[in-house]
C-alpha cells in the first residue's frame, strides 16, 4: 500500500481491509497469553549459558544451541563462519512475493566482572521485582529470543510467517564486531532482504518505545608533538625551546571555534541541512533540560543556542584528554618535550571516517605541519529515511506490540555498525529496542522488565504481521 507520511508517524493510518490480518494477529497474541510463563522460563534457560566473546567461554556451545533451537521453530540454521566467533544465520522458507525481514542480533555477552558487585550472579538468572537479572537478560539475550519466540508463536498459530525472515545472530558485537563488515560483504546474496530490524539497547529514557532511524558514526584519533629531546628548565628554555603543548593548544583551537562549530576543511561536506520532517520528529522527542542539568550537577549545557536533540544530530568533535608534561602534586616548573591528546569526532549523514581522517590530516598539515596524526579507527554513520514506506508499518507494529506510540528517533547520539545494512548491502535499516532505560547493559545487574520482553515477543509477531500487510495491498 502506498502511504504519505507528512510528519512522523500516523496512528491512524491502518488500511482498509487488514481486518483478517488483524485478527491472526490476534491470535497469535492470544496463543502468546497462555505461554507468558513458559517463555519467561525459556528466556532464564538461555540466559544460565554464558556466552562471553572477550575471551570464549560457551561461545561456541551457544552457538550450537541456536542452531538447533532455530531449525526447531522451522528457520533453516546453520552456522557460518568468519575469521571469529561464527555467525548463526536462520531462514524462514521462502514465499514469493512477500517482503524480507532481517532480524539481526547478537548472542554474545559482556564479561560479568566484577560478581561482587552483583546482587545474585550474573548466570544464575534471578526475577526481582518484575524484572530479570542476569548477564544477557539486556544485551542481547532477551531481545533476540523475543523475536524467535515470535517466530515460534506465528509458525505454531498460522503454519506460516505473513512475510519472509532471515535471521542473523552475531558472535564478536561485545567486541566491537570486527567481522561483520567482511561478512555482509562477502554474502549479499543471501542477506538479500528489504529492511534490516535490529532490537537492541534501550527504550528512551523516559520509558517510552522507539524506533530509531540511524545512528551517528565515529572517527578517533590521535595528535601527538614533538618538542626538544628531553624536558627542560622553564626559565632558561621558555620562549627558546618550543613548548609541545602549546602547538597542540593552538592546533586543537584552529579545529573548533567557542560557537561549537567544527572548523576542520571541509568537514561539513557530506552533512546536509535537515529537512522539516527531520526537524520536526526531533523537536518532538521529550527532554527536560533542567533535569538534565539537575542529573549531571551543572548549570549550563554546551551550545545552548540550539536546539537539545540537533545537538545529537551534528557531528561533535570531543577531546578526550591530554598528556604531556607535569600535572602531579604540587608544582614543576618544566618544559615538556612532548605532547599528545586524543579525541574523536562523531559522523552523521554521508561523512565516512576514512573520509574524514583525511580531512583531519590535510588540517594538521596546514596548521601545524610536525605534528602526527594517529588514526586509531572508526565506523561510518547510517541513515534511513524517516519517511521511508516500513516506518508506519513498523511503528504500527510496536504499538500493537506494547500498546503505545513510538518515538521516532532520527538518530542515535552513539555509534552501532548499522552501517553494514544501510551502506553494504543498501537497505533501509531500523531500531526497534525492547529493554527499558536502566537495563544496565555492560554493567553489574543487567536486566529486563519482563513485561517489556513479553511485550518484545509481541511486537516482534507484530512486525511479521504488519509487513505482510504492506505486501497485499501493493
Ligand atoms: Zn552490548
Amino acid at each position: 500500500m502506498t502511504r504519505t507520511v507528512s510528519s512522523g508517524f500516523d496512528p491512524d493510518a491502518n488500511g482498509v481491509g487488514s481486518s483478517l490480518e488483524e485478527q491472526r494477529l490476534t491470535q497469535v497474541h492470544d496463543y502468546l497469553q497462555t505461554v507468558e510463563a513458559e517463555s519467561v522460563d525459556r528466556l532464564i534457560q538461555y540466559l544460565k549459558m554464558p556466552s562471553i566473546s572477550a575471551h570464549g567461554k560457551g561461545m561456541a556451545e551457544v552457538a550450537d544451541v541456536l542452531v538447533d533451537w532455530m531449525n526447531d521453530i522451522g528457520l533453516d540454521t546453520k552456522l557460518m563462519d568468519t575469521p571469529g566467533w561464527p555467525m548463526v544465520l536462520g531462514r524462514s522458507p521462502h514465499q514469493e512475493g512477500r517482503p524480507t525481514v532481517l532480524f539481526y542480533g547478537h548472542y554474545d555477552v559482556q564479561p560479568a566482572d566484577d560478581l561482587d558487585e552483583w546482587d545474585s550472579p550474573p548466570f544464575d538468572p534471578t526475577i526481582r521485582d518484575g524484572r530479570i537479572y542476569a548477564r544477557g537478560a539486556g544485551d542481547n539475550k532477551g531481545q533476540h529470543f523475543a523475536q524467535l519466540l515470535a517466530i515460534e508463536a506465528t509458525m505454531k498459530t498460522h503454519g506460516e510467517l505473513p512475510c519472509n525472515v532471515i535471521f542473523l545472530l552475531e558472535g564478536e558485537e561485545e567486541v566491537g564486531s570486527p567481522n561483520i563488515a567482511g561478512f555482509v560483504d562477502q554474502h549479499r546474496e543471501l542477506l538479500q532482504a528489504d529492511l534490516v530490524v535490529t532490537s537492541d539497547g534501550p527504550v528512551h529514557e523516559n520509558g517510552q518505545a522507539v524506533v530509531l532511524f540511524g545512528v551517528r558514526g565515529v572517527v578517533a584519533f590521535e595528535l601527538r608533538a614533538q618538542g626538544a629531546n628531553k624536558d627542560l628548565h622553564s626559565g632558561n628554555f621558555g620562549n627558546v625551546a618550543p613548548n609541545p603543548i602549546w602547538t597542540l593548544v593552538h592546533l586543537l583551537a584552529t579545529m573548533k571555534n567557542a560557537a561549537g562549530e567544527i572548523t576542520i576543511e571541509g568537514l561539513y561536506d557530506d552533512v546536509d541541512e535537515l529537512g522539516q520532517l527531520e526537524l520536526d520528529t526531533l523537536q518532538a522527542l521529550p527532554v527536560n533540560e533542567d533535569e538534565v542539568k539537575g542529573q549531571l550537577d551543572l548549570d549550563n549545557l554546551d551550545l545552548p543556542d540550539r536546539p537539545y536533540y540537533l545537538r545529537l544530530a551534528q557531528p561533535t568533535f570531543t577531546i578526550n584528554g591530554i598528556s604531556g608534561g607535569y600535572s602531579g602534586e604540587g608544582m614543576k616548573t618544566v618544559l615538556p618535550h612532548q605532547a599528545s591528546v586524543k579525541c574523536d569526532i562523531r559522523l552523521v549523514q554521508s561523512q565516512t571516517h576514512e573520509d574524514i581522517i583525511k580531512k583531519i590530516t590535510a588540517h594538521v598539515a596546514k596548521h601545524a605541519p610536525d605534528v602526527e596524526v594517529v588514526a586509531h579507527g572508526g565506523m561510518d554513520p547510517s541513515k534511513t529515511p524517516l519517511d521511508s514506506r516500513f516506518a508506519q508499518p513498523l511503528s504500527d507494529a510496536v504499538e500493537s506490540g506494547r500498546r503505545e506510540k513510538p518515538l521516532a528517533v532520527p538518530a542515535l547520539g552513539g555509534s552501532l555498525p548499522d552501517y553494514v545494512w544501510t551502506k553494504i548491502l543498501g537497505l533501509p535499516s531500523f531500531v526497534i529496542p525492547y529493554a527499558n532505560a536502566d537495563e544496565a547493559n555492560h554493567a553489574p545487574n543487567e536486566n529486563i522488565e519482563v513485561d517489556r520482553f513479553l511485550d518484545g515477543i509481541r511486537t516482534g509477531s507484530a512486525i511479521m504481521n504488519h509487513l505482510g500487510r504492506m505486501e497485499e495491498s501493493s
